[in-house]
């Protein structure tokens, strides 16, 4: 199969749908990949690491549609990217469509077969390919807190791990699902004391089990919370109600509560945010200061570690982008039903129960 990996034209994207190594892998098993010129830069893979891996470099985004078979992204394609999808063509890419209707029609109109990396499932009920961004944010959420903390960031002056004589930082991370948990985690390791709460009874089993103390856990209540935050240096929100925008877990009242300086890192940010007071902000700003508290809301962290963030992606991708290129779509979802839990248009119709429950489209 033809497989194509256009430069991401987002603002602020730097990640690249291919690696050399997948694309390596592609070609060992004959299949032909096309690059645009300079698409892994942002990544930290040049052009020449993609013409050693076997696959081709072409100068436009335009050649690579045209010419591919299959096109492997990492952002919903954008309205020009979109002109240039065809009928018989596949997409594999994040779409996030629900909120979409633009792109939705576009997709539809355009004949193509998309699969959307957030929807594909696994054998556990969990997203494989959203699960590695939530890896890499929350293990960022305690770095970008920690710069956040020193003072002349608006921070308190705190370091994470403290030092002999001086106590820790006190970390305090809602939700304990896959971004909390690295949070914490990374956290724990920086040497701070965290607290992990979560609603979830068998999630906190899990935790207590398997981390043995590196951090405490408790039962996720507006007391908990409230009592734990007036002493933390550092909250960090993660959590996620599956379809529904994040519960408002801080209110505005009380960061009068909390100590002067302290950080609230809003992971939960693209979901609306956990925290009354949060707004999205981007890498180039991504701070602001509510009475005294010192707010990090950037909606897509996993973009401050590009290189880090394409290879975890990649890594995840890899099996399917094969087995679509291997048996073609439509087998290659028959013979899997967590890459056919990806597939959200086809020739004109939404295959997606929930995106056309969303927008209001037959399925
Ligand atoms: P997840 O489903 O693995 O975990 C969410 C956890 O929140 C679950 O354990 C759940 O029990 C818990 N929870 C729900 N309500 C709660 C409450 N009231 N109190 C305490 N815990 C509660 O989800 P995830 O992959 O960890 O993602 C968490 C959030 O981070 C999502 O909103 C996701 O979209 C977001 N995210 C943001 C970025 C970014 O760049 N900003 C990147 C990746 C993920």
């Amino acid at each position: 199969m033809k497989i194509g990996c256009p430069k991401e034209i987002k603002p602020q994207e730097f990640r690249v749908g291919m690696t050399p190594n997948a694309a390596q892998e592609a070609v060992a098993r004959g299949h032909e990949v096309i690059i645009e010129r300079g698409a892994g830069l942002g990544s930290g893979f040049d052009d020449d690491a993609y013409v050693a891996a076997g696959a081709r470099i072409v100068d436009t985004a335009a050649e690579v549609f045209a010419t591919a078979e299959m096109i492997v992204k990492v952002k919903e394609p954008q309205a020009v990217e979109r002109k240039m999808l065809r009928e018989g063509q596949v997409l594999f890419t994040y779409l996030h469509l629900a909120p979409d209707p633009e792109q939705t029609k576009d997709l539809l109109a355009s004949g193509c077969t998309a699969i959307a990396y957030e929807t594909v499932t696994d054998a556990n009920g969990g997203l494989p390919l959203l699960a590695p961004m939530s890896e890499v944010a929350g293990r960022l959420a305690p770095q970008v807190g920690a710069w956040t903390l020193q003072k002349a960031n608006g921070g308190r002056g705190v370091l994470m791990g403290g030092v002999p004589g001086v106590g820790p930082a006190k970390v305090v991370v809602i939700g304990g699902g896959v971004v909390g948990t690295h949070a914490a985690r990374i956290a724990a390791g920086m040497g701070a004391d965290v607290t992990v709460l979560d609603r979830s009874l068998p999630r906190l089993r899990y935790l207590d089990d398997v981390f043995r103390g590196q951090f405490k856990n408790q039962y996720s209540t507006a007391g908990a919370t409230a009592e734990l935050i007036r002493d933390a240096d550092m909250v960090i929100g993660a959590v996620l109600i599956p379809g529904a925008a994040a519960p408002k877990l801080i209110t505005r009242e009380q960061l009068s509560t909390m100590k002067p300086g302290a950080v609230l890192v809003d992971v939960a940010i693209d979901q609306g945010g956990c925290f009354e007071t949060s707004k999205p902000t981007t890498h180039a700003e991504p701070i602001y200061e509510v009475d005294g508290i010192m707010h990090y809301c950037v909606a897509n962290m996993p973009g401050a570690v590009a290189r880090t963030s394409t290879i975890a992606l990649g890594n995840a991708t890899m099996p399917f982008m094969l087995a679509l290129a291997d048996k073609g779509w439509r087998q290659a979802c028959q013979d899997d039903p967590h890459l056919l839990a990806g597939l959200n248009v086809h020739a004109g119709q939404l295959t997606y129960y929930a995106v056309g429950k969303a927008l209001g489209i037959d399925v």
